[in-house]
Protein backbone atom coordinates (compact mmCIF):
# COMPACT_ATOMS: atom_id res chain seq x y z
CA UNK A 1 0.00 0.00 0.00
CA UNK A 2 1.64 3.46 -0.79
CA UNK A 3 2.63 5.58 2.23
CA UNK A 4 1.20 9.48 2.77
CA UNK A 5 4.61 9.81 2.12
CA UNK A 6 4.92 8.54 -0.66
CA UNK A 7 1.69 9.62 -2.33
CA UNK A 8 3.16 13.28 -1.29
CA UNK A 9 6.21 12.69 -3.20
CA UNK A 10 4.93 12.23 -6.77
CA UNK A 11 1.93 14.07 -6.23
CA UNK A 12 1.44 16.15 -3.23
CA UNK A 13 3.19 19.28 -1.73
CA UNK A 14 7.10 19.07 -1.84
CA UNK A 15 8.64 16.39 1.17
CA UNK A 16 12.39 16.55 2.60
CA UNK A 17 13.35 12.94 2.99
CA UNK A 18 16.54 12.18 5.01
CA UNK A 19 19.06 9.28 4.34
CA UNK A 20 21.06 7.99 7.19
CA UNK A 21 23.52 5.33 6.97
CA UNK A 22 27.26 4.09 7.31
CA UNK A 23 29.34 5.38 4.69
CA UNK A 24 29.63 3.35 1.37
CA UNK A 25 26.23 2.21 1.83
CA UNK A 26 24.86 3.56 -1.26
CA UNK A 27 23.03 6.87 -0.11
CA UNK A 28 24.78 8.63 -3.10
CA UNK A 29 23.29 6.50 -5.73
CA UNK A 30 19.63 5.93 -4.02
CA UNK A 31 20.12 9.40 -3.01
CA UNK A 32 20.54 10.49 -6.64
CA UNK A 33 18.11 7.70 -8.34
CA UNK A 34 15.19 8.55 -5.62
CA UNK A 35 15.26 12.32 -6.20
CA UNK A 36 14.93 11.75 -10.00
CA UNK A 37 12.16 9.94 -9.74
CA UNK A 38 10.59 12.42 -7.93
CA UNK A 39 11.88 15.48 -8.96
CA UNK A 40 12.99 16.33 -5.64
CA UNK A 41 16.55 18.06 -5.25
CA UNK A 42 19.37 15.46 -4.08
CA UNK A 43 21.53 17.42 -1.69
CA UNK A 44 24.54 15.64 -0.83
CA UNK A 45 26.73 17.43 1.51
CA UNK A 46 30.14 14.95 0.58
CA UNK A 47 29.68 16.24 -3.00
CA UNK A 48 28.85 19.70 -2.18
CA UNK A 49 32.50 19.49 0.01
CA UNK A 50 34.43 17.92 -2.54
CA UNK A 51 32.71 20.74 -4.93
CA UNK A 52 34.63 23.18 -2.69
CA UNK A 53 37.67 21.59 -2.73
CA UNK A 54 37.84 21.64 -6.85
CA UNK A 55 36.63 25.36 -6.59
CA UNK A 56 39.73 26.37 -4.17
CA UNK A 57 36.67 28.46 -1.89
CA UNK A 58 37.91 28.64 1.96
CA UNK A 59 34.93 26.30 2.70
CA UNK A 60 36.56 23.45 0.64
CA UNK A 61 40.31 24.02 2.54
CA UNK A 62 38.95 24.16 5.93
CA UNK A 63 37.06 20.74 4.87
CA UNK A 64 40.22 18.77 2.95
CA UNK A 65 41.83 17.77 6.30
CA UNK A 66 38.77 16.68 8.31
CA UNK A 67 37.55 14.64 5.33
CA UNK A 68 41.28 13.29 4.36
CA UNK A 69 41.10 11.65 7.43
CA UNK A 70 37.97 10.16 7.16
CA UNK A 71 36.82 12.60 10.78
CA UNK A 72 33.80 14.54 10.34
CA UNK A 73 33.97 18.23 9.07
CA UNK A 74 32.87 20.46 11.89
CA UNK A 75 29.36 21.20 12.66
CA UNK A 76 29.41 25.16 12.72
CA UNK A 77 30.72 24.43 8.89
CA UNK A 78 28.21 22.09 8.03
CA UNK A 79 25.03 24.04 9.16
CA UNK A 80 26.07 27.20 7.71
CA UNK A 81 26.92 25.14 3.77
CA UNK A 82 23.28 23.13 4.20
CA UNK A 83 21.45 26.91 5.50
CA UNK A 84 22.76 28.14 2.51
CA UNK A 85 21.32 25.78 -0.02
CA UNK A 86 18.04 24.60 1.69
CA UNK A 87 17.28 28.85 2.05
CA UNK A 88 18.04 28.72 -2.07
CA UNK A 89 15.97 25.76 -2.82
CA UNK A 90 12.25 26.71 -4.43
CA UNK A 91 9.13 26.31 -1.95
CA UNK A 92 7.60 23.51 -4.57
CA UNK A 93 10.66 21.17 -4.63
CA UNK A 94 11.09 18.37 -2.54
CA UNK A 95 14.41 17.59 -0.75
CA UNK A 96 16.46 14.42 -0.71
CA UNK A 97 19.08 14.98 2.19
CA UNK A 98 21.92 12.61 1.69
CA UNK A 99 24.85 12.95 4.48
CA UNK A 100 23.53 15.45 5.81
CA UNK A 101 22.59 15.86 9.12
CA UNK A 102 25.04 13.08 10.52
CA UNK A 103 25.34 14.88 14.28
CA UNK A 104 22.73 15.31 16.59
CA UNK A 105 23.97 18.71 16.52
CA UNK A 106 22.97 18.98 12.69
CA UNK A 107 19.76 17.43 13.13
CA UNK A 108 18.63 19.90 15.64
CA UNK A 109 19.92 23.32 13.69
CA UNK A 110 18.61 21.60 10.71
CA UNK A 111 15.18 21.38 12.47
CA UNK A 112 15.57 25.22 12.76
CA UNK A 113 15.91 25.94 9.27
CA UNK A 114 13.64 24.37 7.75
CA UNK A 115 10.55 25.45 11.00
CA UNK A 116 11.85 28.78 9.75
CA UNK A 117 11.10 28.53 6.08
CA UNK A 118 7.80 26.23 7.46
CA UNK A 119 9.18 22.91 6.38
CA UNK A 120 9.89 19.91 8.15
CA UNK A 121 11.66 16.80 7.64
CA UNK A 122 8.66 14.54 6.87
CA UNK A 123 10.89 10.92 6.55
CA UNK A 124 14.28 9.39 7.65
CA UNK A 125 15.34 6.18 5.88
CA UNK A 126 18.12 4.84 7.62
CA UNK A 127 20.08 2.01 4.71
CA UNK A 128 21.73 -0.85 7.17
CA UNK A 129 24.86 -3.00 5.77
CA UNK A 130 27.92 -5.14 7.12
CA UNK A 131 31.18 -3.69 7.95
CA UNK A 132 32.26 -6.28 5.73
CA UNK A 133 30.41 -5.42 2.49
CA UNK A 134 31.18 -2.02 2.56
CA UNK A 135 34.61 -2.30 2.95
CA UNK A 136 34.44 -4.54 -0.32
CA UNK A 137 32.35 -1.97 -2.14
CA UNK A 138 34.33 1.20 -1.25
CA UNK A 139 37.78 -0.48 -2.30
CA UNK A 140 35.91 -0.62 -6.01
CA UNK A 141 34.40 2.61 -6.43
CA UNK A 142 36.00 4.79 -8.52
CA UNK A 143 35.33 8.49 -8.95
CA UNK A 144 35.76 11.41 -11.48
CA UNK A 145 37.85 13.50 -10.57
CA UNK A 146 36.83 15.80 -13.16
CA UNK A 147 32.65 15.68 -13.02
CA UNK A 148 32.56 14.02 -9.23
CA UNK A 149 30.89 10.58 -11.35
CA UNK A 150 31.12 7.58 -8.94
CA UNK A 151 31.84 3.80 -10.83
CA UNK A 152 32.17 0.79 -9.28
CA UNK A 153 34.63 -2.04 -10.34
CA UNK A 154 31.93 -4.54 -9.13
CA UNK A 155 28.92 -3.55 -10.46
CA UNK A 156 28.49 -0.54 -12.33
CA UNK A 157 31.44 -0.17 -14.65
CA UNK A 158 32.28 2.54 -17.07
CA UNK A 159 32.38 1.66 -20.94
CA UNK A 160 35.91 2.42 -21.21
CA UNK A 161 37.99 1.62 -18.03
CA UNK A 162 39.54 4.39 -15.70
CA UNK A 163 37.33 6.65 -17.84
CA UNK A 164 34.46 8.69 -17.17
CA UNK A 165 31.73 8.24 -19.89
CA UNK A 166 30.06 11.48 -18.71
CA UNK A 167 33.11 14.02 -19.45
CA UNK A 168 36.36 11.77 -20.43
CA UNK A 169 37.39 12.50 -16.89
CA UNK A 170 40.13 10.23 -15.44
CA UNK A 171 38.91 7.62 -12.48
CA UNK A 172 40.31 7.32 -9.50
CA UNK A 173 40.34 5.86 -5.52
CA UNK A 174 38.84 8.61 -3.72
CA UNK A 175 41.57 9.21 -1.52
CA UNK A 176 39.33 8.41 1.61
CA UNK A 177 38.60 5.75 0.17
CA UNK A 178 41.17 3.62 0.90
CA UNK A 179 41.09 0.93 3.36
CA UNK A 180 42.71 2.13 5.81
CA UNK A 181 40.84 5.61 6.08
CA UNK A 182 36.96 3.64 4.98
CA UNK A 183 37.72 1.88 8.80
CA UNK A 184 38.30 5.39 10.61
CA UNK A 185 35.01 6.51 8.66
CA UNK A 186 32.86 3.64 9.43
CA UNK A 187 33.90 3.90 13.08
CA UNK A 188 33.39 7.69 13.09
CA UNK A 189 29.96 6.80 11.56
CA UNK A 190 29.34 4.23 14.30
CA UNK A 191 30.54 6.91 17.27
CA UNK A 192 28.97 9.99 15.73
CA UNK A 193 26.24 8.94 13.73
CA UNK A 194 24.65 6.07 15.48
CA UNK A 195 23.34 8.97 18.07
CA UNK A 196 21.24 10.67 15.65
CA UNK A 197 19.38 7.35 14.54
CA UNK A 198 18.21 7.03 18.19
CA UNK A 199 17.37 11.03 18.38
CA UNK A 200 14.86 10.35 15.43
CA UNK A 201 13.60 7.48 16.73
CA UNK A 202 12.59 9.47 19.28
CA UNK A 203 11.07 11.90 17.20
CA UNK A 204 7.99 12.82 15.61
CA UNK A 205 9.51 12.23 11.82
CA UNK A 206 8.73 8.36 11.10
CA UNK A 207 12.12 6.23 10.77
CA UNK A 208 12.08 3.75 8.02
CA UNK A 209 15.17 0.74 8.16
CA UNK A 210 16.34 -0.52 4.20
CA UNK A 211 18.19 -3.53 3.70
CA UNK A 212 21.06 -1.61 1.49
CA UNK A 213 23.46 -5.20 1.00
CA UNK A 214 21.18 -6.12 -1.91
CA UNK A 215 22.25 -4.91 -5.29
CA UNK A 216 20.82 -1.10 -6.68
CA UNK A 217 17.63 -2.65 -8.21
CA UNK A 218 16.60 -4.41 -5.37
CA UNK A 219 17.58 -1.36 -3.01
CA UNK A 220 16.10 0.84 -4.96
CA UNK A 221 12.74 -1.58 -5.16
CA UNK A 222 12.92 -1.60 -0.98
CA UNK A 223 13.34 2.10 -0.95
CA UNK A 224 10.56 3.14 -2.82
CA UNK A 225 8.44 0.90 -0.99
CA UNK A 226 9.25 2.64 2.20
CA UNK A 227 9.02 6.10 0.66
CA UNK A 228 6.77 5.47 -3.17
CA UNK A 229 4.22 2.66 -2.41
P1 LIG B 1 30.24 8.78 2.75
O1 LIG B 1 28.78 8.96 3.11
O2 LIG B 1 30.46 7.60 1.87
O3 LIG B 1 31.16 8.89 3.95
P2 LIG B 1 30.38 11.42 1.67
O4 LIG B 1 30.81 11.78 0.32
O5 LIG B 1 28.97 11.67 2.09
O6 LIG B 1 30.74 9.90 1.80
O7 LIG B 1 31.30 12.16 2.76
C1 LIG B 1 32.70 12.21 2.65
C2 LIG B 1 33.29 13.00 3.81
O8 LIG B 1 32.76 14.35 3.81
C3 LIG B 1 32.97 12.49 5.22
O9 LIG B 1 33.84 11.44 5.62
C4 LIG B 1 33.16 13.77 6.05
O10 LIG B 1 34.53 14.06 6.25
C5 LIG B 1 32.62 14.86 5.14
N1 LIG B 1 31.16 15.13 5.39
C6 LIG B 1 30.13 14.95 4.51
N2 LIG B 1 28.97 15.28 5.09
C7 LIG B 1 29.25 15.68 6.36
C8 LIG B 1 28.48 16.15 7.48
N3 LIG B 1 27.15 16.26 7.40
N4 LIG B 1 29.12 16.46 8.61
C9 LIG B 1 30.45 16.36 8.71
N5 LIG B 1 31.24 15.94 7.73
C10 LIG B 1 30.66 15.60 6.55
Amino acid sequence: MASPVGRRLRDGPPVVVILVGPPGVGKGTQGGLLAEATGSRHIATGDLLRAAMRDGIDLGREAQEFMSRGELVPDQLMVGLVRDVVEKMDRDVGAVLDGFPRTVGQAEALEGVLFELDRKADLVVVLEADDDVIVKRMAGRRSCGQCGAVYNVHCSRPKQDGICDQCGGVLTLRPDDDPVTVRNRIEVFRRETTPLIGYFDESPTPVHRVQADQSVADVQCALWEVVGG
